[in-house]
């Protein structure tokens, strides 16, 4: 057969022990015709073919972020990035900075928020309200879980007091009763952000679409979107028929809140086969937990401020409910599990609900932070892919003064981010970002699974170095890992009858180091055997 594209002189990484290295691909259909040598030139190319010098550049196959939210965080990211900053005088100066630059009624935005800014210090709007000379603010902490609102922005939001939420979402209090400006987890803090003037449709459209150029640009063909309602659906319907269509391919879950009616579940699985040429549905995004650095993820023993005894679910049978009603409808299931207990009762309602999705897809475990030894051996008996960020310990301080590890006894801080447990268990593993937490560059995510440390500092410290990946596990984590945890069983490696999914590096990602990593030039990428982004020059 003969091949639209073929690709010669490379140095091809295919991810396929059967055949694992070759110079040539040739492509037809959007798919891989067949791998080889040069030898392909003569069985595929006709006078139509395009045949593309790679000049040695290195071909894997497209890497996948499993776990992230482009389109949420083309909201979430307006205003100030203060990502670095953790010293509170250039915090506030910034503040003030914009504020000056702002008119009456007219909002100060932020996020990238760091805990270590508030070391010491209550996470107050009275320690804003001057920075922001009494307008309206609104602030989201890096992890996306906790927010900060100036005093103008409670009111406009109505906020006078503590209020009852049907998940763990908690209005923080003073001890008179009067709301402290700090809204944890996303119904509280909702109560503010929907107040706030919001982006048009087209700007909103905008925004993401430039978003996913940039993330193209990376080299990243796809990535698991973990938020969404029927209407995200909607857009990227807009987006792929607009322009020259989605640049990354989407596999776009929908949400369900502890609070979620029956409405919410009617038009989820209406809209569960949903899809586009480069997008599609099929999954339910759980929460069962929060975070470790406010005492809302859900552990086993309390932490060390006595927190961390209760599920995101008022009644956690709930959850397990809700998990069964979507498996059997059709969907796979993603949760959120930080804390030790939360991953041990979202294997437990896995376990009850079966743990393979319709699709053939394991249901699947999203962050695992702190993973008890025997839940770490559930989960490979069952094959419950863990869908890890291990970029998400940068926030970590060696001396083990950052709110995630003084929460938890050295004991439970030493099970973080298991990785290398997570693989030689046998369990599937995916990798990702978890953007706009952490960068949503592929080859930061790559560097921390394999250094456990600061990318470009070889005297940091490293954290648990044995659960350090080597490069090829690392890479395999954003490539097969991910597609299979998508339930994709023709990408993630490149075979003949795969999708033609495909990152270009300027060299081999397998032998550079991985502080050399971080600066590698991206080539070009390709979905489909379409090329979608080319590096200048
Ligand atoms: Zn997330």
């Amino acid at each position: 057969m003969s091949a639209d594209t073929i690709l010669v002189n490379a140095r091809v990484h295919t991810l396929a022990p059967e055949h694992p290295h070759c110079d040539t691909i040739a492509i037809g259909g959007g798919r891989i015709l067949d791998i080889g040598d040069t030898g392909l030139l003569a069985a595929h190319r006709d006078g139509s073919t395009e045949i593309v010098d790679l000049g040695g550049a290195t071909v894997t196959p497209g890497l996948v972020d499993g776990h992230m939210h482009p389109i949420q965080g083309a909201e979430t990211t307006m205003g100030i990035d203060f990502g670095g900053i953790t010293d509170f005088a250039t915090f506030t100066e910034r503040l003030r900075a914009e504020a000056e630059c702002l008119g009456p009624g007219e909002w100060v935005r932020g996020w990238n928020l760091d805990y270590a800014l508030f070391a010491g210090r209550r996470i107050s709007a009275d320690s804003i309200e001057d920075a922001v000379h009494g307008l309206p603010c609104f602030l989201l902490f890096f992890d996306g879980h906790t927010a900060l609102a100036s005093h103008a922005a409670l009111r406009l939001a109505g906020i006078h007091g503590g209020r009852e939420f049907t998940d763990s979402s908690e209005i923080v209090l003073d001890s008179i009763g009067h709301p402290t400006g700090e809204l944890r987890e996303h119904t509280a803090y909702a109560l503010v952000a929907d107040t706030a003037p919001a982006l048009s449709a087209k700007r909103l459209r905008k925004r993401v679409r430039e978003i996913l150029y940039r993330i193209a640009g990376t080299g990243l063909t796809g990535a698991t979107v973990m938020n969404g309602d029927p209407a995200t659906f909607d857009l990227l319907d807009e987006l792929e028929h607009s322009g020259s269509g989605l640049p990354v391919r989407l596999m776009c879950g929908l949400g369900h809140q502890p609070g979620s009616d029956a409405d919410t579940v009617r038009a989820n699985i209406a809209a569960r086969d949903r899809h586009g040429e480069r997008w599609r549905g099929g999954l339910i995004k759980l929460f069962l937990d929060g975070v470790i650095d406010t005492g809302t993820a859900w552990l086993y023993e309390p932490d060390t401020q006595g927190m961390g005894g209760s599920s995101f679910w008022p009644d956690p049978g709930r959850y397990a409910e809700t998990v069964r009603t979507y498996a059997e409808a059709g969907f796979q299931v993603a949760t959120h599990a930080i804390g030790d207990r939360a991953i041990g009762a979202a294997i437990d309602a896995y376990l009850g609900a079966g743990v393979r999705a319709a699709s053939g897809a394991p249901h699947r475990i999203e962050h695992l932070e702190c993973l008890a030894e025997h839940d770490l051996h559930r989960l490979a008996a069952a094959g419950i892919t863990a869908s890890m960020q291990p970029l998400h310990m940068q926030w970590r301080a060696p001396d083990g003064s950052d709110s995630w590890t003084s929460r938890l006894d050295p004991r439970r801080a030493a099970l973080a981010w298991r990785t290398g447990d997570v693989l030689r268990s046998g369990a599937p593993l995916a990798l990702g970002s978890d953007w706009p937490v952490a960068q949503y560059d592929a080859r930061i995510g790559l560097a921390w699974a394999r250094l456990r440390r600061e990318p470009g500092h070889p005297d940091a410290h490293v954290f648990e170095p044995a659960q350090r990946l080597s490069a090829y596990e690392a890479l395999c984590g954003f490539t097969t890992g991910a597609t299979r945890a998508q339930g994709d069983t023709d990408l993630g490696s490149i075979r003949p009858g795969n999708r033609a999914d495909l990152t270009v590096w300027a060299q081999d990602p397998l032998a550079v180091s991985a502080d050399e990593l971080v600066h590698l030039p991206i080539h070009s990428t390709w979905i489909g055997g379409t090329r979608i982004y080319r590096a200048e020059n």
